[in-house]
């Protein structure tokens, strides 16, 4: 049997855990599997793109567990009451071939993001970082904003949006979030006097959330929203001012921020940074860019803390993914065996 979390165990399970308390155990996950990273497989994501979006697989295996990810990006789908992201994983045996785990990973995509997001930041933002920018307060947001909360100890937010139902949307909430929040008319006020900046819009397109003298020196950038080719939100001249640091660079260098840059251009992996062999930041006035675009083994650590939480609160149900035990070379004997005499004699 497939043990299966859905949408509804999900909400059930963030609500149980404490959203916080789920944060700083998917960072601790993704800490250590980042910490053992040349044990994963890794492979770019198998993107087919169409007109208005795309759909992704993402893949990998630490040798024991295989897991995989079915994610899509359509920005113009909240035109039409669709979400941008909507996603499914598992998890399966190497051994055996046989999925274990099937969970839902629509919230659990923007839980890892954010995860992903805060980690990258315990490694390259300024240790007094205080005060975040948000820039784009769609779905991901609040997750990105409370991950921050929970693991860097952000009290303030300067956030804004061209979307003012996104913006009210965000201000209800947050209401009760402990967060000192000030709704910015533009971008550039928004990141005015901001540690870190985050932009996590969606659009379809080569973007300038971001222009070079909007940055200043210091500030820590957690580039979340450009995450495929032809769609990115910084100026490039503030990619040339920066330390870049990525997930898996032959997949960011196709999505990522980086897209605009020469194939050459030195950047670090932030497992490196992680594991100690390389530097992440080296001073105060260092601009730190990470380029996120989501890579699969953030969604495998991911999947197994959601499995191992859910179990120990009873939220995980089994689902006959698989036919069950019997006779494994005699598949055809399980519909003969259950269907009725007339049927089988038609
Ligand atoms: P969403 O459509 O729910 O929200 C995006 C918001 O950005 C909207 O409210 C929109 O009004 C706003 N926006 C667009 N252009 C803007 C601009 N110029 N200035 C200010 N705001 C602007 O999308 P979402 O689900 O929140 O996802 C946001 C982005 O993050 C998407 O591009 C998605 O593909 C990306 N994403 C990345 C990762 C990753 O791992 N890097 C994971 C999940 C989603």
């Amino acid at each position: 049997m497939v043990k299966f979390v859905g949408t509804r165990d999900i909400i059930e399970l963030v609500n149980r855990v404490g959203i916080a308390q789920l944060f700083r155990e998917l960072v601790r996950e993704a800490e250590t599997d980042f910490m053992r990273w040349p044990e994963f497989e890794k492979v770019a994501r198998v993107a087919s793109h169409s007109t208005d979006g795309v759909i992704e697989l993402m893949p990998t295996s630490d040798g024991e567990t295989y897991g995989l990810k079915f994610v899509n990006g359509h920005p113009a789908n909240t035109r039409t009451g669709l979400r941008t992201v909507t996603a499914f994983g598992l998890l399966a045996d190497v051994a055996t071939g046989y999925p274990n785990f099937l969970a839902e990973m629509t919230i659990t995509t923007a839980l890892r993001t954010a995860a992903t997001s805060a980690l990258a930041a315990k490694y390259l933002a300024r240790k007094d970082a205080k005060v975040m920018a948000l820039i784009g307060l769609g779905a991901q947001s609040e997750f990105q904003a409370l991950a921050f909360k929970a693991v860097l100890g952000i009290q303030t937010l300067r956030v804004f949006d061209l979307d003012k139902e996104a913006s009210r949307k965000f201000a209800r909430n947050m209401a009760d979030s402990g967060l000192m929040i000030t709704h910015a008319q533009t971008a550039e006020e928004a990141v005015t006097g901001a540690d870190i900046i985050t932009t996590v819009t969606a659009d379809k397109r080569n973007a300038t959330i971001l222009s070079d003298n909007m940055v200043g020196t210091g500030v820590h950038l957690n580039a979340v929203g450009g995450d495929c080719p032809g769609k990115t939100e910084l100026h490039r001249d503030i990619l040339l001012r920066s330390k870049i640091f990525t997930e898996f660079t032959p997949q960011t260098r196709i999505e990522g921020e980086i897209q605009q840059l020469p194939h050459d251009h030195q950047v670090t992996e932030l497992w490196e940074v992680i594991a100690g062999i390389k530097a992440g930041r080296e001073a105060d006035r260092d601009i730190t860019l990470f380029d996120s675009v989501g890579f699969a083994i953030e969604d495998f650590s991911t999947l197994r803390v959601i499995r191992r939480l859910a179990e120990e609160h009873g939220l995980s149900r089994e689902i006959d993914l698989l036919p069950g035990e019997g006779d494994p070379k005699d598949l055809y004997g399980l519909i003969r065996n259950a269907a009725a005499p007339t049927l089988l004699s038609a």
